[in-house]
Order: structure tokens, then C-alpha cells, then sequence
């Protein structure tokens, strides 16, 4: 019986996921219209500070998901801002040059705002590009973010972001907020931004449980062939219903894949996994995310992490052999952690991690953990200082909390700016 109604299952799982198949083999998204808009008509501007054509790339390749989505989008360089009749956002994608100023096309933005008003309430965005290599990191995105909220006729529509050394993870944390945010699903080609396409694979579903209080299910998969990956790397999916793939933090272990995912209410990715059954066949691609791999020679390595976010540490609870390990996460009740609480009295049983502490929002002192590592300032300092890794990964939000609370720290402490830690490898991110 139970044999039969997988079967069935899988029959209608496969025809499902036929279609995606089919659609992935057609490899182009059939776009909803490619047609360029005048600035006139347009009601997406997107403007583009750039020294040395990188950052036009990535503007490109936004451009055009923007346009696969039907969108009336112009593109134009930053120094060419003009007023748009029909504009409602404006998206600036740019660069610094030199200590912390303008790229060549940049050099007349501040002034060109503060004298043209928008003829219409402008929702403006701004995606800084630059490397922690330099400490002015990002300055002229954070001072035309500054400039715009200042300006009148502006509108903030998303945080500015910050991306280093081009990076691939950064910019999809980013497109993941554009979406949730506009409801749109923007494609970022990776073709476009010079970046190899994954293949296709198929998982066997091995266990999937019921959804815990927190919605949260965690899912193990077998890759059908033998593939190599990594705790770290990414699942990416692309439901049926929808072109944009979504991805997943991955643990690895054995030759399987741990998955925590959280179930959204009208989540069109997260019911389809969250309602999978044992033997289910799942069509999806790995991707490889070398910025977020354990490094496993350093002194020492903290896990921070929230919700969702501990799945690559999963695997890296057990994949770690010498260094000092810590976890940190950030969830609402002591009973979240109990679906991950196996993994981690596992890894302290075997000597693989030293100790795990939880920063709890809905009991007790509700606590969150950028609150932990604030109290926990000296060790972190030392930590830092003696070339521990830590790797953050979650929401968006605990990133930027994280970030600021051990700049502090670094500032106070070590007279150094966290940039400094992002820049030498210790800083390791992959947030959504
Ligand atoms: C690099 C990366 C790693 C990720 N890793 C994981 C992971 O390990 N586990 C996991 O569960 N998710 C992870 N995500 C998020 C995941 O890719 C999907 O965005 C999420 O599962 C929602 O997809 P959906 O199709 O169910 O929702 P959609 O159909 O895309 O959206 C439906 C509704 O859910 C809301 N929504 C979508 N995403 C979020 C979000 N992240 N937070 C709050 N509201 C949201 C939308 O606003 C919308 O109302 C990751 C994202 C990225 C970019």
C-alpha cells in the first residue's frame, strides 16, 4: 500500500518536475517581454557608476532580468540622471574610485540631484560595489544612499547593500531582498556575470519530517549519482509555477544532504519541499560556494548563525577535525533547537565542537546573537586577533546586526575595522 501510494507520488512528482526539466532543457526562460524602454517611459531607472566596466556588467545583468519580468526599465551612466516622467524607482548600481570617491561617470550625481526634483516620489535603491581591501570600502555607494535619503522627492525602497570583490553570494542575498520586497523574481543570468551554470541532478528524498512549532522541516536527500559537494554549498530549485530557482544552505553529511528549510505560508518552493514524501524524486542543482566552506586549519572557528541558517553547520559539526569550535544561534524557543540539538550533542560527544549557546527572542531574557557576542566582547577580540574564522549565516537582518556589534568590538578593542577581518578571510557570509 505504502509502496503504491509512493509510486503514485512519484508519478505525479515526475510529471511536475517533467515540466521543469523540459523547461530547464529549453535553457532560456522564455522572457515575458525584452523590450527597451525610452527614458520617458520607463518606470524603472537603473544608473551605473563604473571605473572600470565590472559593475556595468552586473547592471546589465540586472537590466535584464528586470526587462524578463516585463518590466519599462532605461539604463543610463550615473552622471547622466535626468528627470523621468513615468519613473517610479531608481536603482543605483555603482562603484568608489580611488580614497573613497566617484568613478569617472559619478563625478556629477551629488550635485545633479540636488538640483533636479523627481517630477514623481522616487523609490530609490542603491547597490555599492568594492572590495575590503581598501578601507574606504563602498564609501561613494554609502554617500549616494546618504545623498538620496537627504534629497527631497526620494523615497527609500530597500537597505543600501554593500558587495565585495564582486561577489556572488552578496549579490544574491541582494536579489533575494529585491524580490521579497517588490514581489518580483528577478533572474541575475550567471552567464552575464561571467559565472558557470550548474547541471541538473536528481535526489531521492530519504526523511522529511513533519514542520516543528517554528514551521521548519529538515529534509535529507541522496544525490542519485555521485556528485561532490560540500556543507556550505547551495541547492538551488526552480518550482513548478515559477522561473526564479531558489536556494538552500546545504549540510553534507555522509554522501547526504541535510536541508533546513522553513515553511512560508504562501511559499511556493518551501510547501513543495515541506510536502515532500519519502522517495520523492527532487530535480535541482548544486552549486558550488567556495566564500563559505570550513576552513578547517584555522586557530579557531565560530558558527553564527539564525533560524535556517544553522543547516550548513550541520555538516560542519561533523566534518571538522582539529580546530576549536563554537556555535552560536539565534532562534525563538529552547524547543527550535531541538530538531538540530542531535547534530550538535553528536559533535560535542566526538570532541568535534566545543560548546553551543543559544540566543533565545520569545523566552526568558529574549536575547539575540549579536547580544552574545557583545557580552562575550574580550573573548571575541582575542579570538579575531589570533585569526579565528567566523562564519554568519541567516537572515539579513542578524548579518547586519552581527557585523555592527563586532565592528564595534574590533574598533574598541583591536583599534581595526571589521572590513579589515572581511578583507584577510576571517569574515565568511552567506545570509538571505
Ligand atoms: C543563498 C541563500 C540561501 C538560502 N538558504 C535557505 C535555507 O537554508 N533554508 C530556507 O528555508 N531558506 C533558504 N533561503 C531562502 C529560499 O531560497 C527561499 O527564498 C524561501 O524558501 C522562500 O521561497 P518560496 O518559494 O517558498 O517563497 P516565494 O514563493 O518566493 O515567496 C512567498 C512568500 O514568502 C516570503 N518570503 C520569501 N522568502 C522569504 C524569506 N527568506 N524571509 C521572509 N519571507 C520570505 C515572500 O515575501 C512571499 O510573501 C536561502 C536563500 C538564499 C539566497
Amino acid at each position: 500500500m505504502r509502496k503504491h501510494r509512493t509510486s503514485v507520488l512519484n508519478q505525479k512528482f515526475n510529471i511536475m518536475l517533467g515540466g521543469l526539466i523540459n523547461r530547464l532543457k529549453r535553457k532560456k526562460v522564455s522572457p515575458k517581454t525584452r523590450k527597451k524602454s525610452s527614458k520617458e517611459d520607463a518606470e524603472y531607472i537603473l544608473l551605473y557608476g563604473t571605473q572600470s566596466g565590472n559593475t556595468q556588467t552586473m547592471a546589465k545583468a540586472f537590466f535584464k532580468g528586470l526587462l524578463a519580468e516585463g518590466k519599462k526599465v532605461f539604463m543610463d551612466e550615473l552622471d547622466n540622471y535626468s528627470l523621468y516622467e513615468n519613473a517610479t524607482h531608481l536603482i543605483i548600481f555603482t562603484s568608489t574610485y580611488g580614497v573613497g570617491g566617484p568613478p569617472s561617470n559619478g563625478n556629477y550625481f551629488e550635485d545633479l540631484i540636488k538640483e533636479k526634483e523627481p517630477l514623481n516620489p522616487l523609490k530609490f535603491s542603491v547597490v555599492a560595489f568594492g572590495s575590503t581591501s581598501f578601507p574606504e570600502f563602498c564609501q561613494f555607494g554609502v554617500d549616494v544612499d546618504k545623498w538620496l535619503e537627504s534629497v527631497s522627492g526620494f523615497e527609500r525602497f530597500i537597505p543600501l547593500v554593500k558587495i565585495n570583490e564582486q561577489s556572488i553570494s552578496d549579490i544574491r542575498s541582494w536579489l533575494s531582498l529585491w524580490n521579497r520586497t517588490s514581489g518580483m523574481e528577478v533572474q541575475i543570468g550567471l552567464k552575464d556575470i561571467g559565472k558557470k551554470k550548474s547541471k541538473i541532478e536528481d535526489f531521492i528524498v530519504l526523511e522529511n519530517p513533519e514542520i516543528n512549532e517554528d514551521n521548519t522541516s529538515l529534509i535529507k536527500l541522496r544525490p542519485k549519482n555521485q556528485i561532490s559537494f560540500q556543507s556550505g554549498d547551495l541547492l538551488g530549485i526552480i518550482p513548478e509555477g515559477s522561473q526564479k530557482p531558489r536556494m538552500y544552505s546545504i549540510a553534507r553529511i555522509g554522501d547526504d544532504i541535510h536541508l533546513s528549510v522553513k515553511k512560508h505560508d504562501k511559499g511556493i518552493c518551501s510547501r513543495f519541499l515541506c510536502n515532500l514524501q519519502k522517495e520523492d524524486i527532487v530535480v535541482a542543482s548544486l552549486e558550488r560556494n567556495e566564500s563559505f566552506h570550513f576552513v578547517p586549519d584555522a586557530p579557531s572557528v565560530w558558527l553564527i548563525g539564525n533560524g535556517t541558517g544553522i543547516a550548513p553547520y550541520l555538516g560542519m559539526m561533523e566534518e571538522n577535525q582539529h580546530s576549536p569550535l563554537k556555535l552560536i544561534w539565534g532562534g525563538r524557543t529552547e524547543s527550535s533547537f531541538h530538531i538540530y540539538k542531535p547534530y550538535a550533542d553528536k559533535a560535542i560527544k566526538h570532541g568535534r565542537m566545543e560548546k553551543y549557546e543559544l540566543a533565545l527572542s520569545r523566552e526568558g531574557n529574549s536575547k539575540y546573537v549579536q547580544d552574545i557576542l557583545a557580552e562575550e566582547e574580550n573573548e571575541v577580540a582575542r579570538a579575531l586577533e589570533s585569526g579565528a574564522v567566523f562564519m554568519l549565516c541567516g537572515s539579513m537582518a542578524m548579518q547586519d546586526s552581527v557585523l555592527k556589534v563586532l565592528n564595534k568590538i574590533t574598533n574598541d578593542k583591536l583599534d581595526r575595522a571589521i572590513s579589515s577581518f572581511m578583507n584577510n578571510g576571517q569574515i565568511l557570509k552567506d545570509c538571505y
